[in-house]
């Protein structure tokens, strides 16, 4: 690789608007159906098949697994500092003391399975394999997702301090110890793809990881999600390197980060000592020589390596930045590349932060239930980011819309309550769509009164109503 020094890359993005994005449907959140999408199948998952019957284990049913995970997610909005507590008679929590008995949830929690683990196939060496079925029905939905234009590929730690084999530690981040999930999200905080890290068994494919290196690696294997040109992808130094750029430019993907000079075999580019001098905010550019790769050093209060496959210093803007020998504030001229860098990065970390938030805390050194109550707060923000852009899209006002914390409960509460859609839901007229099971028995309608049996629901309600000739319930059961 070769560089030409301080040619201006063309700029081969325009300016032109996201692609719409296209939903097929309306207002279709507040429901236990998202939960469900991400639910394995009934029969496969939160099965306790092997368990011994112990004296005094009553079997259970996927109504009361439902209400075990309703519980999880409220114990994440309302954080006690001891699980117990929720049940306490002084505390008065309606939705713990009347929905389940207290022994019976730790019992439930420690013994809770989503697969057989005396299945297991004899080649099967996926760390997460416990966790399996819960990650892929949640990449599924994500898989569904339409994208957005400015997209990026970081790290997610699920904080863990057990042992597991594959456990990290990453210095800088709020819980440095724990399982590492590498995500590509939008701009929006959305999750589009991920992938859990589990060192030499991960997906990436052997291909990738000779030809690329690992960190390269991941970003090529989620790059594969993207299959529409003009999309703007961005990661840090930790996965940047030439190739990587090269390989995305052939996929018509624009991708730019920071970049660790010592993998760009000797740019000219100015030295940190010469740049101190230079006025704040000065920037050199390097353009290899096939014109493919840009690489910008922009000095601020320290240097900065930017390498990009689509723009280079372009046109800078300016920031405002403390100056402390002078005492106020500066405009500091900033390259179009670490602006577009600086927009787009933050996914990733919103994504965390809104996990964060309402995280359902387990103290248990059980890596599995870490990761199954993870799957779940991961998948209420990734609806909650849904819902928002569905009561956007219909114009509901802001102060009609649901935060965080409501969403979480209000999913928390469907869970527990039976599985019976809230009536606000039920009523909405929006998306109300009729769908088969696949069950060998019909089920009871649940419209009150009625005693057929059907094997039609509606997929939003997630509710069995009679649809035949001279019965038709679902038509009933949808208006008040
Ligand atoms: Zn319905
Ligand atoms: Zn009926």
């Amino acid at each position: 690789m070769c560089w030409h020094s301080n040619v201006i890359l063309p700029l081969s993005f325009s300016a032109r608007p996201t692609k719409a994005v296209s939903f097929n449907s309306g207002l279709r959140t507040l429901h236990i159906r998202i939960l469900q999408r991400m639910r394995p199948p009934e029969n496969a998952a939160f099965e306790m098949r092997h368990i011994s019957p112990k004296k005094g284990f009553k079997p259970t049913s996927s109504g009361e697994i439902r209400t075990l995970i309703g519980l999880h997610l409220a114990m994440g909005v309302m954080k006690m500092p001891r699980v117990s507590m929720y049940w306490e008679a002084g505390m008065d929590i309606g939705i713990f003391r009347n929905t389940m008995c207290r022994d019976r949830f730790f019992q439930l929690r420690s013994h809770l399975h989503l697969v057989n683990n005396l299945e297991r196939p004899a080649e099967n060496n996926d760390v997460f394999y416990k966790v399996c079925p819960l990650y892929d029905a949640m990449r599924r939905r994500c898989l569904e997702l339409p994208l957005e234009e400015n997209l990026c590929v970081d790290e997610q730690m699920v904080p863990f301090r057990g042992s597991l084999s594959v456990k990290q530690y990453v210095k800088g981040k709020p819980h440095p110890w724990g399982v590492k999930i590498y995500f590509l999200c939008g701009k929006s905080g959305m999750a589009y793809d991920f992938l859990l890290h589990q060192g030499a068994t991960m997906e990436v494919s052997e291909q990738f990881k000779t030809q690329l290196g690992l960190g390269a690696g991941v970003v090529y294997h989620l790059s594969q999600r993207i299959t529409e040109a003009d999309h703007k992808l961005h990661f840090d130094n930790y996965f940047m390197t030439y190739n990587l750029l090269e390989l995305l430019a052939e996929k018509e993907i624009h991708a730019a980060g920071t970049a660790r000079v010592c993998r760009f075999a000797n740019p000219p580019l100015q030295s940190d000592k010469v740049m101190a001098k230079m006025p704040r905010g000065s920037c050199d550019e390097a353009v290899s020589c096939d014109g493919k790769v840009a690489l910008v050093k922009w000095f601020d209060s320290r240097s900065v390596v930017m390498a990009s496959n689509f723009v280079g210093v372009g046109t800078m803007d300016e920031v405002l930045r403390w100056d402390e020998k002078q005492g106020r504030f500066l405009n500091v001229s900033r390259p179009e590349v670490v602006k577009l860098y600086n927009e787009a990065m933050v996914g990733v970390d919103l994504l965390n932060q809104l996990v964060s938030l309402y995280r359902t805390e387990i103290r248990s050194r059980k890596w599995t239930l870490r990761m199954i109550t993870h799957a779940f707060d991961l998948a209420v923000v990734n609806s909650w980011l849904e819902y928002r852009l569905d009561a956007k899209r219909a114009n509901l006002q802001t102060k009609d819309t649901l935060d965080l914390l409501h969403f979480k409960m209000n999913v928390a509460q469907c869970l527990v309550s039976d599985a019976r859609p809230l009536p606000e839901v039920q009523y909405d007229m929006v998306d109300h769509m009729p769908n088969y099971d696949e069950k060998t028995e019909a089920t009871r309608c649940k419209r009150p009164y009625c005693t057929g049996k059907t094997h039609v629901f509606c997929d939003k309600c997630n509710i069995h109503l009679c649809f035949v000739p001279h019965r038709n319930c679902f038509k009933a059961a949808h208006r008040k």
